[in-house]
């Protein structure tokens, strides 16, 4: 089995309802497990900043598809929830990124693995680092000192609301 950290992101529309579906579309794949749910960040815009807030999960994947498999299904859930790709870095229903699979090194036209931005990211590392404190890699221990060296202050990042689980989550009106 494979573990697999995702990143999620929204700034458009429902955006609370964008991640239940995202994660219940995740869930419904075959060999595909949702474990655990971070608490649900919300962060300012970076980059093209012109735009709103997001909200920012990570989630924990148990799987036996490869990663290029998983970035495929990842992005047939942002298809699913009708993403279309128009500025980038500009406001969408909905993000997936791989941030971890294992410890790997991956480096395809396709797919970098570790994310190649997840480093530099408040908003990924909180909530991924929520989760995978416990799974003790050399690439967890990355974003561990990764998001020591920042000033979180000025990240503009902030708990939105606290999950407890992946199932309560998904009953949630
Ligand atoms: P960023 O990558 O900076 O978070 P983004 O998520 O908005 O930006 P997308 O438009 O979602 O970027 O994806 C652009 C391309 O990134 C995808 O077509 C995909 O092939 C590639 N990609 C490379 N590595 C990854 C990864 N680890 N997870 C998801 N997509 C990736
Ligand atoms: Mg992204
Ligand atoms: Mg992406």
């Amino acid at each position: 089995m494979n573990k697999v950290y995702l990143s999620l992101g929204t700034n458009m529309g429902e955006r609370e309802q964008n991640l239940q579906l995202a994660v219940q579309l995740l869930k419904e794949k075959p060999h595909v497990t949702v474990k655990t749910i971070s608490s649900i960040y919300e962060t300012a815009p970076v980059g093209y900043v012109d735009q709103p807030a997001f909200l920012n999960i990570a989630l924990e994947i148990e799987t036996s598809h490869p990663a290029m498999d998983m970035l495929k299904i990842c992005q047939s859930v942002e298809n699913e929830l009708g993403r279309v790709r128009e500025i980038r870095w500009g406001p969408r229903i909905i993000d997936l990124d791989i941030l971890l699979y294992n410890n790997d090194n991956i480096e395809t036209e396709q797919l970098i693995v570790p994310h190649p931005r997840m480093f530099e990211r408040a908003f990924v590392l909180v909530p991924l680092l929520e989760m995978a404190n416990g799974f003790q890699t050399p690439q967890v221990e990355r974003a561990k000192s990764s998001l020591e060296s920042m000033d979180l202050a000025g990240e503009g990042i902030t708990k939105w609301k606290t999950l407890n689980s992946v199932e309560e989550f998904l009953r949630e009106e």
